[in-house]
């Protein structure tokens, strides 16, 4: 089947990146960020020329490899021509230093990117958010490590993603640097910056805290008093929670949704309670760490490798938690699904409908469907060697189905295509007694 890119405007092809760091200076007032990116690549072709993201931000300087190299800046990319060209095979560094006051990014009907708060700043990196803040090559299969440092006001909390190694205060500023030492796709970057404090949570088999306003923290344990369990529990089925520590903002503006980034999820303060609908998506947004963040999809197509893994998540909780078994809430959506239009393909939802909620739904009840086909100990193996084949790497949907069907000791071309490539929603298997 050919297929077409969601987002051939984004991203280079001819290079990927190994390390990011930045360093930035934040002033929370006027929106003023100030930025240096360092980027250390390796050239997949010969370039004469290459393409950084970048999105209405104001560049000074680029060089690569410490010459200074000419640049043309476009309203959403910036194009670097070193002095020299860059033979296929060899590493090289770019710099670039920049500045100006980052705003959101179109995103379909939406926006995504760097977003001014009440009073603090939200990074909303998914789809194309990641170069309204830095320069990078925006593609969700190119991972690379980071290190952010961050000067933003006293009285300013600051989050970005990894580990915290170091913080220090001036008279005015504090500064705050994070090392994130597992690959990240670009759109998982971020920084939050609000007047949060830290609230460290017990029990959980890593590291887990919460950055909130203080005046919240007594409704904290509402939505999220049983997010340790939820780690442990998922750490059971699929291996390993796979980074260094997990953080919940809260943000005191209300949010629509709950964001996604590496090792950290944001939700607003709207979502500080007990309802259902909230705790599903505490789960949610836990179990994108697994699926999203170590295993990352290579393409925007294959979102259902995020989306229906996270849902489905929320059921698997649901019925570990002592509510309703996964099994009610697939026949249940089964049901409302079946009522609505028939015309999303799964595997390939194109982008103005890759975040429909029947992409989470079928998504999840196709895996549904899978684990009544192959049954449990088959499937929640193959849910763990998928982890465990390629965390921190890239995926498609037809290595999950080449898996599947090897874990499986049968072919299961019949169940994926029905689900992934054609439209009508298929029949859930009977409940079997495996
Ligand atoms: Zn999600």
């Amino acid at each position: 089947m050919k297929r077409h890119e969601y987002f051939p405007h984004r991203g280079d092809r001819s290079y990927a990146v190994a390390h990011y760091d930045l360093t930035l200076s934040y002033d929370v007032d006027s929106n003023q960020l100030r930025g240096k990116a360092v980027i250390s690549a390796g050239a997949s072709a010969d370039l004469r020329e290459l393409r950084l993201d970048l999105s209405g931000l104001r560049v000074t300087k680029v060089a690569v490899d410490g010459t200074n190299a000419r640049y043309v800046v476009k309203p959403d990319h910036l194009l670097v021509r070193p002095k020299a060209p860059i033979k296929a095979g060899r590493a090289f560094r770019v710099v670039v230093a920049y500045a100006g006051r980052p705003r959101p990014v179109p995103d379909g009907d939406d926006e995504c990117g760097w977003e001014e708060l009440e009073d603090g700043v939200l990074v909303a990196g998914q789809t194309n958010g990641a170069p309204s803040w830095f320069p990078c090559n925006d593609r969700p299969d190119d991972k690379a490590t980071y290190r952010i440092e961050l000067t933003a006001p006293n009285g300013y909390y600051v989050v970005a993603n990894g580990v915290c190694t170091s913080q220090w205060r001036s008279a005015s500023t504090t500064t705050w640097i994070y090392e994130q030492r597992e690959p990240m796709a670009t759109y998982l970057a971020t920084v939050q910056i609000g007047r949060y404090v830290v609230h460290p949570v017990d029990g959980s088999p890593v590291p887990m805290a919460a950055v909130l306003p203080p005046a919240h923290l007594r409704r904290y344990d509402s939505a999220f008093g049983r997010q340790p369990e939820m780690l442990a529990f998922f750490s059971r089925l699929f291996g390993p929670y796979p980074f260094a520590g997990y953080t919940v903002v809260v943000t005191d503006d209300r949010l629509d949704i709950p964001l996604e980034a590496q090792g950290m999820s944001t939700f607003g303060s709207n979502f500080l309670t007990s309802d259902w609908d909230n705790v599903r998506l505490v789960a949610h947004e836990l179990s994108h760490q697994w699926f999203g963040n170590a295993v990352t999809a290579s393409t925007w197509r294959d979102i259902w490798l995020h989306e229906g893994f996270a849902c489905y998540c929320e059921w698997l909780w649901s019925e570990e938690s002592g509510s309703r078994a996964a099994d009610e809430h697939a026949r249940n959506h089964w049901k409302r699904l079946a009522g609505k239009p028939q015309d999303l393909v799964l595997g390939d939802p194109g982008p103005d409908l890759m975040f429909d909620d029947r992409v989470y739904k079928r998504g999840a009840l196709l895996l549904h469907a899978l684990r009544l086909t192959i049954g449990d100990d088959r499937f929640f193996e193959l849910l763990r060697t998928w982890v465990e084949r390629h965390c921190y790497g890239s995926v498609t949907t037809e290595m999950f189905e080449a898996l599947a069907a090897e874990v499986a000791g049968e072919p299961l071309d019949g169940l994926f295509d029905a689900w992934l490539r054609r439209r009508p929603l298929p029949d859930l298997p009977a409940v079997t007694s495996g």
